[in-house]
């Protein structure tokens, strides 16, 4: 049986591991952990390289106790591409692209819950309810549906209607709130009780954080055991970026990799910058951003609730954040097309982001640079869902709908 256990960032005290291990009761981030000593002893580059390139080769450092528990739909194992023209433009040293767009649902998300929902299923559960922009809620509808699970999905009215339309072909019961993320999340809380569902919102549990892990482990390993120089994540949770994060600390510690952390440097588009202005401003802790203007995207996150350990391995690794325009980002998803990558917004924002830095020189000559594109272009076109879906505003509304069974998509009777 694997050890595992949980230790929190925050206070670091440890505890028994535990499946809705999401904060501590300090307020920090509970990690997941294991035992790196004995994992170390086994040649585990080589065993790594031998499997099937999902995600899942990386087994070890994925928090499952039993391989028979694995909800897979063929994850990870991305290809990472170099832009050698961008390169030669930027005088930068290399210029990485990983491509997350190629993920089950079109979007990173499906390593989240490839790994959540394994975890879930190893302890017996049967109906998950998530919060999202979109691409969590997709991702989750998809891996719920290969689980034989139930999924409630909840997300803001303006959704991308594309997402909506996967949400009902993957059978999940969505619903829209008249709100933000964190409006959606509030649903999920207070129906927790009265629905049995688990809520595998943002830090809520751990599996979420270690499927995003598996980002920076292939990452290293396409770089042949090496580390970036700087990694641009678009960040919205903030648990992409703390997944990442942690695999580099884990592979330093197996001696997989050596040497500094890359810098981590977020960004986010300007109507929704918590974690931006905290940088910037030198906050301690994150401030709830106020008037959301932004667009529907997966970087739309006004109360990141991992906020102080974005921060610290913000400050720690010495990056930093940046803000973009929607200008920018058109533009800059035009360009990524240009070297035939379909980029969604948050693709796309992290190479606004890329140009901003070498502009402002906080990126500089000879840098190795990694970059995702967190989703597919696709995903965001204008499309106008044909089914029909209930708005909600509270638990309540939602608990009247579910008695009438309004809340499950329309069906073909
Ligand atoms: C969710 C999402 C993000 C933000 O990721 P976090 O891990 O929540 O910070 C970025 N891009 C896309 C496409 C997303 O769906």
């Amino acid at each position: 049986m694997k050890k595992r256990w949980m230790i929190c960032d925050g206070c670091s005290r440890t505890f028994p591991f535990r499946y809705d291990g999401g904060i501590c009761v300090c307020g920090g981030v509970l990690l997941v952990q294991y035992d790196l000593e004995e994992i170390k002893h086994s040649r585990i580059r080589e065993s790594w390289r031998e499997r099937p390139a999902t995600m899942w080769r990386y087994h070890e450092l994925l928090p499952v106790a039993g391989t028979e528990h694995i909800i897979s739909l063929g994850e990870g194992g991305t290809p990472l591409i170099r832009l050698e023209r961008w390169e030669k433009k930027l005088d930068l040293d290399r210029v990485w692209l990983k491509r997350e767009e190629q993920n089950p649902t079109g979007s990173f998300k499906a390593r989240g819950f490839s790994a959540a929902l394994s975890l879930l299923r190893e302890r017996g559960e049967t109906q998950v309810a998530v919060n999202s922009n979109g691409n969590a809620a997709s991702a989750m509808a998809a891996y719920a549906a290969r689980a034989g699970m139930e999924a409630y999905v909840f997300v803001p009215r303006d959704c991308p209607g594309m997402i909506l339309e996967e949400l009902v072909q993957y059978g999940a019961r969505a619903c829209l709130v008249d709100g933000l993320i964190h409006d959606a999340g509030k649903v999920v809380e207070d129906g927790k009780e009265e629905m049995g569902w688990v809520n595998v919102g943002t830090a809520k549990e751990p599996g979420r954080v270690e499927g995003k892990k598996t980002m920076g482990l292939e990452l290293a390993e396409q770089l042949g055991w090496e580390m970036p120089d700087a990694v641009i994540y678009p960040t919205g949770g903030g648990s992409g970026l703390i997944g990442i994060w942690k695999a580099f600390t884990e592979l330093k510690e197996l001696g997989c990799v050596s040497g500094d952390l890359p810098r981590f440097i977020t960004v986010q588009e300007v109507g929704c910058t918590p974690i931006v202005d905290s940088i910037r401003s030198g906050a301690e802790k994150i401030r709830p951003y106020g008037a959301t203007t932004s667009r529907p995207t997966g970087v739309r996150v006004p109360r990141p609730p991992a906020g102080e350990l974005i921060l610290s391995i913000i400050r720690n690794t010495g990056g930093t954040a940046v803000a973009v325009t929607a200008e920018e980002i058109a533009e800059s998803g035009k360009m990524l097309g240009q070297e035939g990558i379909s980029a969604s917004p948050e693709g796309s924002a992290v190479w606004a982001g890329l140009l901003r830095l070498v502009e402002s020189g906080e990126i500089g000559t000879g840098e190795r640079v990694a970059l995702f594109n967190t989703a597919h272009s696709l995903k965001y076109l204008p499309w106008k869902a044909a089914a029909t879906i209930p708005e909600i505003r509270s638990y309540d509304e939602y608990r009247a709908l579910r008695d009438v069974d309004h809340a499950k998509p329309e069906e073909s009777s």
